[in-house]
């Protein structure tokens, strides 16, 4: 393993530092539903990509009912 043989100032290492920076992931629009989602992956909103749906999606209601069952089996 390498290691380093002097340490750097403060300064030089907080100077490399201001690189590390986060991007914002890139969004496109879904063509299904026009709604923004992240390319490249499937739409949280609708569960199309490539113009099929690969991904079910549960509305307001279905999700309701299944956290009630849940709750009165447990
Ligand atoms: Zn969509």
């Amino acid at each position: 393993m390498p290691k380093v043989k002097h340490r750097h100032s403060k300064t030089r290492g907080r100077k490399r530092r201001t690189h590390y920076k986060t991007e914002a992931p890139s969004l496109s629009k879904c063509p299904q539903c026009g709604k923004a989602r992240k390319a490249h992956h499937v739409c949280p909103y609708c569960g199309y990509y490539g113009g099929t749906q690969v991904k079910r999606i549960e509305t307001v209601e279905e999700r309701k009912a299944r956290r009630e069952k849940k709750e009165k089996k447990g």
